[in-house]
């Protein structure tokens, strides 16, 4: 049985591409030196694939920065903007990822967005009326030659189909996605001919948008695309790979196809067996089975995977293949040597799930010795130790509705936190996090590094939040923060608090270019061993008459940006780490602190890719999980929660269901298109849409943020608005913070005072 995957991690195995990038970046490397660093990071990725006995080796998923960005620039979907840089193809790809700035010569980056449900992020390209399609992608060809001639014989080409590309990229100024049908036509026939002089066998179209709800209109798009380019004759076998979910609309046209292979998820796409099921698959295809999760982090079930692969009809032949590209996991369990052996034998990254896929086709195929594979899983599996605690895992059982249902209404409760924390009109706030400047960081480093103690450590942090407490005092805002200076990340701060977690020393991920995230890993069931935020928010309001907000990061982001153990329920997982949180929130109540911000930035982020499946499948355990964190307050105490993005139109509903007090967002850059939904949809959570945009190092004047919070309250009736920045300020410069601040609150006194 043959193996293959869809994709490898490209940033190296211990992030050799990051910092080469960014050495290129800063002028310290020259194109040359980069390259060569590049080509050595393949090399080590390809050789990687061959030791661990993968027969179908795909070339063409490294890249720079980003692989839809390079497919876009092998389409010639470049903007003027950026050809006009006269810059190298390197750098003009940089440009388009990065921005661009020399001089007065300034162009902005492409937008970023999230990939499907993962953490990753691709650069959005934009098509123009002026966008002249066509296929000139000397990177593939490049790169096939250059594995070619590192002895990589059995190759298979990756790229992204036209599909996804016109379903994801960006149509400006009037420019719509059936007008590139013919030029997208031509061009994937053009690489397909360029494969072929190559000799190469295969290519694999990426086409991970038919997991998506499709519509008839997608549907033709897709047929006018796809009849049109298997129309011509190629020795090439084109495999259609989907992934991250199934493909329960288009199966049927699929399947019909001239493709030679098609690949599903069987991970995240477990509806893909009944289609097989109910509509078969033909012979003249091979089924490229997606058995192995290419996104988690564990060990695979050898007998589950085997018994699925059974239940397929016999004459059905199939390659092995992950899930989804191993893009979303880190490169090695080798190279974690301080995490228990209990723990690490359970762990699958990159390079393990390569031998899985080989370990389980040498079963498949009855090769000799292949039996203790199996033994050797299975005894893995008997052998799972997940840490229990008996304790929580009894306080989720004995949950009943009412604990999911903070009382009484929101009207009551407004009116009483209205008396008791006797705010102005239009409140003013920001989300939490103060700069992180260069000594909060080393700070941080130096006590990371046993340079410091603890009491040093904490006795910087102290001053830093004194300061900043001051601050704010003489900025004139209602209700401040401590600062969060204590926190490296909103997530791997409270998982490092928390029972349940373990950390990797070096399991990185690429969340977008040269960046990668190490998310925690949950293990075990989740706790509070001890108060987590409490001591800071307790000091910071010691220091001051005015209210400080508690801070904290919510159940389902903290969920969403970990990688979390699979043996038990999703719900169940989130509901222990909302009870921690509970207490939490408890706390810092019973310190006084009286209104508590839960940050659930990740909330929309992890919808499922179906609409039909968002209420049915996540927001049915998330929404409750919030409201688990905060229902047991006072009444009077006041829940806040922020959300970095301004798209929930669509869910409005599930946003006030959280039952929050008080919810920020993102506003300013998406121009307020939300307020007039919130006002339609009679929203009943009070609003801080974010008045100014943090990501931009620009310091807006006095009088631009006025109009927006003219617009904001001539549609919001007055007392359900609070004034805010739209995220925290930990990126920005103390000076241009402080700037802005000072004129968000000359903008909103000369506001109140007209009102
Ligand atoms: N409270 C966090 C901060 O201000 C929120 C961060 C976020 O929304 N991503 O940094
Ligand atoms: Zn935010």
């Amino acid at each position: 049985m043959t193996t293959t995957i869809i994709g490898f991690p490209r940033i190296g195995e211990k992030r050799e591409l990051k910092f080469a990038t960014e050495h290129y970046w800063k002028k310290q490397l020259n194109q040359d030196e980069l390259l060569q660093k590049a080509h050595e990071i393949k090399l080590a990725h390809w050789q990687a694939q061959q030791e661990a006995g993968i027969d179908l080796i795909p070339v063409g998923d490294f890249s720079f920065f980003d692989n839809f960005l390079d497919v876009a620039n092998d389409l010639n979907i470049v903007s003027d903007r950026y050809r006009q840089l006269g810059l190298s193809k390197l750098d003009e790809y940089f440009s388009q990822a990065r921005g661009y700035q020399d001089g007065d010569q300034t162009v902005k980056a492409l937008p970023m967005k999230k990939w499907f449900n993962t953490n990753y992020h691709y650069i959005v390209s934009e098509f123009t009326p002026e966008t002249h399609v066509q296929f000139n992608g000397q990177r593939l060809l490049d790169e096939i030659r250059e594995a070619r001639a590192a002895g990589i014989n059995s190759i298979k080409a990756v790229f992204i189909g036209p599909y996804t590309l016109l379903k994801l990229a960006r149509f400006v100024d009037g420019a719509k996605p059936t007008d590139f049908i013919t030029d997208l036509v031509q061009a994937y026939q053009a690489l397909l001919a360029n494969l072929q002089e190559l000799g190469v066998d295969y290519l694999q179209v990426d086409e991970p948008a038919l997991t998506f709800d499709v519509s008839q209109q997608d549907q033709e798009l897709f047929d006018q695309l796809y009849d049109q380019i298997l129309a011509q004759p190629t020795t090439v076998k084109v495999i259609l790979q989907t992934y991250f979910g199934d493909v329960r609309d288009v199966y049927q046209d699929l399947i019909q196809k001239p493709f030679a292979g098609i690949g599903l998820d069987f991970v995240e796409g477990q509806e893909n067996w009944q289609l097989i099921e109910q509509y078969g698959f033909p012979t003249d295809k091979a089924l490229f089975a997606g058995v192995v999760n290419g996104k988690n982090v564990w060990r695979n079930h050898y007998q589950t995977i085997l018994q699925q692969l059974h239940q397929l009809p016999a004459e059905v032949s199939v390659v092995l293949n992950t899930s989804s590209s191993l893009l979303h996991v880190p490169y090695t369990v080798a190279n974690e040597n301080q995490l228990d052996q209990d723990v690490a034998q359970h762990l699958a990254f990159a390079i393990e799930k390569l031998h899985e896929l080989s370990e389980l086709a040498a079963i498949v195929a009855g090769r000799e010795g292949s039996e203790k594979y199996l033994a050797e899983n299975q005894r893995l599996f008997a052998d799972v130790k997940h840490p229990v605690n008996v304790v929580v895992q009894k306080r989720v059982e004995a949950l009943r509705d009412d604990d999911y249902t903070r009382l009484p209404d929101r009207k009551t409760r407004i009116a009483l936190q209205n008396e008791e924390l006797d705010l102005p009109l239009f409140p003013t706030t920001t989300i939490g996090s103060f700069p992180q400047t260069a000594d909060v960081r080393a700070n941080r480093r130096q006590f990371k590094h046993h340079e410091i103690s603890q009491e040093e450590y904490d006795q910087f942090n102290e001053d830093k939040i004194a300061r900043i407490i001051r601050k704010q005092e003489e900025l004139g805002l209602d209700v401040l923060v401590h600062g969060e200076y204590e926190r490296n990340d909103m997530v791997e701060y409270f998982g490092e608090k928390l029972g349940g977690f373990v950390f990797t020393q070096n399991g990185w991920v690429q969340s977008y270019g040269s960046r990668a995230v190490k998310p925690p890993i949950i293990w075990g069931d989740v706790s509070r061993t001890a108060p987590i935020t409490v001591a800071a928010s307790v000091y910071a309001n010691g220091l001051t008459d005015k209210l400080v907000k508690g801070m904290l990061t919510g159940p389902v982001t903290i969920f969403n940006w970990s990688f979390p153990r699979e043996d038990i329920e999703r719900k169940e997982v989130v509901t222990q780490i909302a009870l921690a949180l509970r207490d939490e929130v408890l706390d810092l109540e019973k310190h006084e602190i009286k209104i508590i911000q839960i940050d659930e930035p990740a909330l929309r982020e992890n919808l499922p890719l179906r609409k039909s499946d968002w209420f049915s499948q996540y927001l049915d355990w998330a929404v409750p999980a919030f409201r688990l964190v905060h229902s047991g307050v006072a009444p009077t105490t006041q829940i806040h929660t922020h959300m970095c993005y301004s798209e929930f139109s669509d869910i409005l509903q599930a946003i006030d269901d959280l039952d929050a007090d008080v919810i920020s967002f993102e506003a300013s850059r998406a121009d307020f298109t939300l307020i007039d939904d919130l006002v339609d949809h009679q929203f009943q959570t009070q609003v801080g849409p974010g008045v100014y945009d943090i990501h931009s190092p620009r310091v807006p004047s006095q009088n631009e943020i006025q109009g927006l919070i003219e617009q904001v309250i001539e549609k919001i009736p007055a007392e359900n608005v609070w004034i805010n920045p739209d995220c925290g300020l930990k990126t920005r410069s103390e000076e241009e913070s402080f700037a802005s601040l000072e004129n968000m609150i000359a903008a909103i006194q000369a506001i109140r005072e007209d009102v």
